[in-house]
């Protein structure tokens, strides 16, 4: 039952997704909005995802960025040797360097290390913001035209690391950027630092422009990977799903939902062969219902398929957890009792046997009651594997006989050695 439900709610669920797929398709890769929940599902996974990133590619970003700085810097000194502010510039690019250097193993850092994670994002964006504003401000600062050039190319890669390797919200990283960007603009023009603003304006506004697009148009793809591969997840749940309850309905009866002959045989094996092997005892009941045809005749099929769905019912919270329990044949059970002795098995038979006594359902055509009872047949098995598994069960099935022989609504123990004597 449970099962069924399950499915129909996951196979709504793909419906639905596979209709934001079609969508997707039809916007022309536009975005689509997705639902809310999915939304922050999607961000979670891109941020877990960028996580990953981080720690492979910033972690390996600081050594190559050390490497690159050791080259750059002896090249830095002959264009900054012709400047007249010498000492000042080379202590600029280098403090720009070491920002950018520490940005990037902040990344790692909050990526890495547990308790940093769950602060994530808003790292991310700090980082960003703060990243773009001191390395901007510090290399604009910088006298020297050569240099003031390769700052517009470092300020257009930290815009695109921060749209697209940050794993920040495209809109998120519009607003950080363009903020970042006035931050430095109001910093450069109150510390009365020259700079040519038509550059670094248009180098401002192409990379926010730049990166906004490619960042959006790249979640977009990953928006759909994304709802594709809950797609395929949501598939492998039905294939699982469908598979335990094609599982569950090849051993189970459907009535009682109890086990059924078969699995009854495969157990009976099982518990056998374990006896044997460890010379251990092993019970067997027969259980079969009282005058049942007369129930049926008199009340109805309907209402005796609902008296033996409530037998198999009580039966099954009469045993152990450890004991089991199956239909053998149309109102007949079969309860299989390991490491169980006679008087262990008496015992259980005699717990079952109260149990439907207490049930008191009402059975007017029986000939030994006013209610519904049972016939139980009992044998044990000692371990011995010169008795057969088919003898064991013929005994048993003895045993249920001559409990129906002698009166019905009883118990009957019927030992090996005396049936093997007969
Ligand atoms: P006894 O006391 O000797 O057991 O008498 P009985 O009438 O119960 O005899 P038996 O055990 O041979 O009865 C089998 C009857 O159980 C026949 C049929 O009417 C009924 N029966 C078997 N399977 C089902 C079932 O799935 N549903 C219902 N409602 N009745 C069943
Ligand atoms: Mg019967
Ligand atoms: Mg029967």
């Amino acid at each position: 039952m449970d099962n069924q439900y399950d499915l129909d709610q996951l196979r709504r669920s793909k419906e639905d997704l596979e209709q934001l797929v079609a969508q997707h398709f039809k916007s022309n890769n536009r975005q689509t909005l997705l639902p809310k929940k999915l939304e922050d599902e999607f961000w979670a996974f891109n941020i877990d995802r960028t996580r990953v990133n981080a720690i492979q590619f910033f972690g390996q970003g600081v050594i190559t960025y050390t490497i690159f700085v050791l080259l750059i810097l002896p090249s830095n000194y002959f264009v900054l040797r012709e400047s007249p502010h010498f000492v000042l510039d080379f202590i600029y690019s280098i403090l720009s360097l070491i920002v950018v250097g520490a940005a990037l193993f902040l990344f790692w850092a909050f990526s890495r290390f547990r308790n940093l994670r769950a602060f994530f994002y808003p790292a991310a964006c700090t980082i960003v913001f703060f990243t773009i504003v001191l390395t901007s401000s510090l290399m604009i600062g910088v006298s020297n035209v050569v240099l003031q050039n390769q700052a517009m190319v470092l300020v257009a890669f930290l815009y695109m690391l921060g749209f697209i390797l940050s794993g920040i919200k495209p809109l998120h990283m519009l607003w950080i950027g363009s903020f970042a960007a006035i931050v430095t603009l109001f910093f450069l023009y109150f510390l009365n630092i020259p700079y040519d603003l038509l550059m670094i304006g248009r180098t401002f506004i192409g990379s926010l422009l730049l990166g906004f697009s490619i960042s959006v148009m790249l979640n977009s793809k990953e928006q759909r990977i994304f709802i594709k591969s809950k797609i395929s997840e949501i598939d492998e749940k039905i294939l699982r799903l469908q598979a335990s309850e094609l599982l569950h309905l090849s051993q189970h009866d459907e009535l009682t939902n109890v086990s059924n002959r078969r699995t009854f045989e495969e157990m009976f094996t099982h518990y056998y062969n374990l006896a044997c092997k460890e010379s251990t005892s092993l019970s067997v009941l027969f259980i079969d219902i009282d005058y049942f045809k007369n129930y049926n005749d008199f009340y109805g099929h309907q209402m005796g398929d609902q008296v033996i769905s409530e037998i198999a019912k009580t039966i099954k919270s009469s045993i152990r957890h450890m004991d089991f329990i199956a239909r053998y044949g149309g109102e007949e059970f079969v309860v299989l009792l390991p490491e169980t002795s006679a008087q262990g098995a008496y015992a259980v038979a005699t717990n079952i046997y109260r149990a439907i006594d207490r049930l008191m359902i009402v059975h007017e055509k029986s000939l030994v009651s006013n209610y519904v009872t049972i016939s139980l047949g009992i044998t044990v098995f000692n371990g011995n594997p010169k008795i057969s598994q088919d003898f064991l069960i013929q005994t048993a099935d003895k045993a249920l006989y001559r409990a129906k022989q002698l009166g019905r609504n009883q118990i009957y123990y019927q030992s090996i050695r005396t049936i093997q004597t007969i």
